[in-house]
């Protein structure tokens, strides 16, 4: 007579939360303890511990939250009849609708979709929330964007008497009841895997890549999963006719760097599934700023908004080159009694526009200059956004350049100037605001 051959399954259940080793024939699909599920199984469950938590449709399901009939309607978060489509709800997927659509092609496609106007601020304020309970699982929080972070849970087995594993699913549910919203999790070895398995099993998931599986796991699958890999490097992989990232974890040496650049090394390392970037919580710079003391006081608003128009473009720089992001700006004006004073203004979406900068500085301005002061300095900051991901290498779209035609003309024109400018130098061109009568031939 011959034993029956049990295994030791790791697993959670994601209803009521229990954990632990189910002793079976197969893997178990139902819960031991609650009779439902689903559960979680995997052999490396209890001891990997890197996360990438994503919330699922995230504009769309705040809607849907705030407002109930809209639970079973296609519905998208985007501009109106000349914009695009900034998210969709699972039901508008159905219909082939996509981030970035025009919005006219989306209704067109789904002439009962339901088109919500952005609140940014809304989100942002939910989308904290979440990070604030993330924060509370392990300071190693590395969020990505408004609703997704990288967690590093290595060492927090003791604080929370619970396996990573564990803490993570616990999260999901108190996002859930105390939030309203669900989220995915992706739980692997490493960051790479980590945002590739957060996206296998949406909405409400939760999928583990084990190390021991990652680069098999990834060998059929196709090379586009691979974080960074660009559009230019993409087409030379699709003409070489490699399509999956077992095609790139086994390219020769030789055609490593002809087909993907300088980037070759990281690129086919994460095809084999490694990634060793740690979880960087952010620490750098909260504020960037530029600011001038004049020879004379000035008290004319032309004169200064010149300069500001200057600190400005020399802020956005700033911000470009260091791929962050500006929420809120910051004028600073010094009386000629060295009384300072500082205004700001908070953004509707996050930027690194000089145009956007100007903007709000100059709405300041006008309500300070005018009262017959005079000014010894002017100073132009900008309180950055936290959420912006420096190691992403892609600059923050800004949804209002999704939704606003206008800004995408500006923003259009100011990327040529910042051309011309990086060919030629930063004093090529002046806008007529910037001659000063002396400039003119
Ligand atoms: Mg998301």
């Amino acid at each position: 007579m011959s034993k029956p051959a049990y295994t030791s399954y790791p697993f959670i259940c994601r209803s009521c939360l229990a954990s632990g080793y189910i002793g079976a024939e197969a893997r178990p699909e139902v819960c031991l303890e609650c009779g439902g599920g689903p559960l979680v199984v995997h052999d490396e469950l209890f001891s990997l511990s890197m996360a990438h938590i994503d919330c699922d449709a995230f504009y769309c399901s705040v809607e849907k939250r705030d407002n109930p009939e809209l639970v079973d309607k296609p519905v998208i978060v985007g501009g109106g009849d000349r914009g695009v489509v900034a998210a969709a709800c699972y039901i508008a997927r159905r219909y082939g609708i996509r981030s970035a659509m025009p919005s006219w092609q989306a209704k067109r496609a789904c002439p009962s979709l339901v088109v919500i106007k952005p609140r940014m601020a809304h989100y942002q304020k939910i989308g904290r929330q979440i990070r604030q309970m993330m924060q509370s699982l392990t300071p190693l929080v590395q969020p990505l964007s408004i609703d997704e972070a990288f967690l590093d849970l290595s060492g927090t087995q003791k604080l929370h008497n619970a396996s990573p594993g564990l803490s993570l699913a616990r999260l999901a549910t108190r996002i859930k009841q105390e939030i309203g919203l669900t989220v995915s999790i992706g739980l692997a070895a490493n960051k790479s895997m980590a945002k590739i398995a957060s996206d296998q099993d949406k909405p409400d998931g939760y999928y583990v890549i084990g190390a021991a599986e990652a680069r098999s796991w990834l060998a059929s699958r196709p090379a586009s999963l691979l974080f960074g890999l660009g559009k230019s490097q993409m087409a030379k992989l699709q003409a070489a006719g490699i399509q999956t990232c077992g095609d790139i974890a086994s390219l020769p040496e030789g055609r490593r760097r002809a087909l993907l650049g300088s980037d070759a090394g990281r690129l086919v390392n994460l095809a084999c599934g490694i990634d060793p970037r740690p979880v960087v919580p952010h620490s750098r710079a909260k504020s960037i700023s530029s600011e001038t003391t004049f020879n004379e006081n000035l008290s004319d608003y032309a004169a200064l908004a010149a300069l500001a128009e200057t600190l400005s473009a020399k802020v956005s720089r700033q911000l470009k080159s260091q791929n962050r992001a500006a929420i809120r700006v910051v004028l600073k004006l010094k009386f000629a009694n060295h009384r300072l004073i500082t205004r700001s203004r908070s953004l509707s979406a996050p930027t690194q526009m000089q145009h956007d900068i100007f903007a709000a500085i100059t709405e300041m301005l006008k309500l300070e200059t005018g009262k017959g002061q005079s000014y010894r300095l002017l100073g132009v900051g900008a309180d950055l956004d936290v959420l912006d991901a420096p190691e992403t290498n892609i600059a923050p779209v800004s949804l209002l350049d999704l939704v606003d035609e206008k800004r995408q003309k500006k923003n259009k024109l100011e990327a040529a100037i910042d051309q011309l400018q990086e060919k030629l130098g930063e004093g090529v061109l002046k806008t007529g605001r910037q001659f000063k009568p002396q400039d003119k031939p």
